[in-house]
């Protein structure tokens, strides 16, 4: 490890909005030895994690398990619902929207983009109302599928999923609606069937405090009526057969056992927490970062506070401020990793997350970095944004 050369001791500040920093409840939970994954015990294992994974999606359906990254699981939900030459809608919010039009693109789909105009793309979530326009403009009904991202980890900011159902539906419009809530899924408030959404897309490595390496598609009736028609070719991916050996806890090719364990165990944690609780201490923890950027006077990449991600915050970096270069200092100085701009953002802005296994304490050493890093730029800045932190966590209540 390259970095132990710099800094012997301590913990590295993993503050980059996923992979999130892994509890070691998880960690302990992930070595235990391998076990025979079509051993009795697995399949019990599998049940358990499925039951627990519907709770967290806020759904009485399937959600399919991959071990993959959450890329796979955006191609999953794409070649099991589709087919080739389909149109689909898709909303660019930021980077990841923009990965997975790409993604969509070179599947063979005839894939449209929707995007604020201007100053105000990637700094807004989706415009459900150029959603309900575009579906109404298309009587044919040729849109097969809407495809938006719920938590936009490229910008910090969240998008209303519940009225981009409501503008579906306004358009008497039968296109699937398919979400990424890669990053959301376990920080943010999620609802898989209230919102009427057919996959959902996600992953291991963000919200759910896992290492990287499996990813999820939780599927409705009518997506799964849609995969029976879908003529994109798959197979790795296919649902039919997961669904059904899925049905005993077992899989229809080797699982990532030992990151099932971490799973089972991340479901404990935040269950056993309450998804409530789980929601508010992001919100806080977001509240308590955005504190400090607003004190040094540097403005956050959401536009519309409504749509604040509580999972991490887009800082613009001053005019002649290179973000990377303040990134590497802050790196090589003081043993923290922030998130890089990504796409037309490189260089222009920092990401810091505020998930997985942190607290106000580790926060505020983390915008002491950040704060350091600035002054050793030479950046002016309004005031200390870790005073404005500590002011912000000790007049809250202790967290719930
Ligand atoms: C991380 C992320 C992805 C990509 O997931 P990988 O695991 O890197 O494949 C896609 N969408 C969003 C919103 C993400 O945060």
């Amino acid at each position: 490890m390259l970095h132990l050369d710099f800094h012997p001791t301590g913990r590295h500040f993993l503050q980059i909005p996923g992979p999130s920093p892994v509890p070691d409840r998880i960690l302990r939970a992930i070595s235990l030895p391998t076990i025979d994954h079509r051993g009795p015990e697995f399949g019990a294992l599998g049940l358990k994690v499925m039951a627990d994974l519907q709770k967290i999606f806020k759904t009485t359906r399937p959600v399919l398990i991959y071990p993959a990254s959450g890329t796979g699981a955006w191609e999953a939900a794409l070649v099991n619902t589709l087919s080739a030459g389909d149109q689909v809608l898709m909303f660019e919010t930021g980077h990841f929207a923009a990965l997975w039009h790409k993604l969509a693109t070179r599947l063979g789909l005839s894939a449209e983009r929707l995007a604020w105009p201007g100053a105000s793309a990637w700094r807004q979530g989706v415009d459900a109302s150029m959603v309900s326009q575009r579906l109404a403009a298309d009587p044919g009904h040729q849109i097969k599928a809407v495809c938006v991202v719920h938590n936009e980890t490229s910008t910090g900011v969240t998008s209303d999923i519940a009225a981009v159902r409501r503008a579906i539906d306004s358009a008497a419009h039968p296109a699937l609606l398919l979400v990424d809530t890669i990053s959301g899924l376990a920080a943010a408030d999620y609802r898989h069937d209230e919102w009427g959404v057919d996959v959902t897309v996600s992953g291991s490595q963000k919200g759910l405090m896992l290492p990287p390496g499996i990813a999820f598609n939780a599927v409705s009736p009518k997506a799964i009526e849609a995969s029976k028609k879908s003529t994109l070719p798959k197979s790795f991916w296919a649902w039919d057969e997961m669904l059904e050996i899925n049905r005993s806890g077992y899989f229809p090719y080797t699982p990532n056992t030992n990151l099932m364990y971490g799973l089972s165990e991340a479901c404990d944690m935040i269950l056993g927490q309450g998804l409530d609780r789980v929601f508010r201490r992001h919100q806080r923890w977001g509240e308590g970062v955005r504190a400090a950027v607003r004190a040094w006077g540097l403005p956050i990449q959401c536009a519309d506070p409504a749509l604040y991600s509580p999972v991490l915050t887009g800082v613009m970096t001053p005019e002649g401020l290179d973000a990377d270069a303040l990134r590497r200092l802050i790196y090589e100085r003081f043993d923290c990793s922030l998130g890089t701009g990504l796409g037309q953002l490189k260089g222009r802005m920092f990401r810091i997350g505020h998930l997985g296994d942190c607290n106000d304490l580790t926060l505020i050493a983390a915008l002491s970095a950040c704060e350091m890093g600035l002054k050793l730029c030479g950046t002016p800045l309004a005031g200390s944004g870790v005073q404005a932190a500590m002011d912000f966590f000790a007049g809250q209540q202790a967290p719930a």
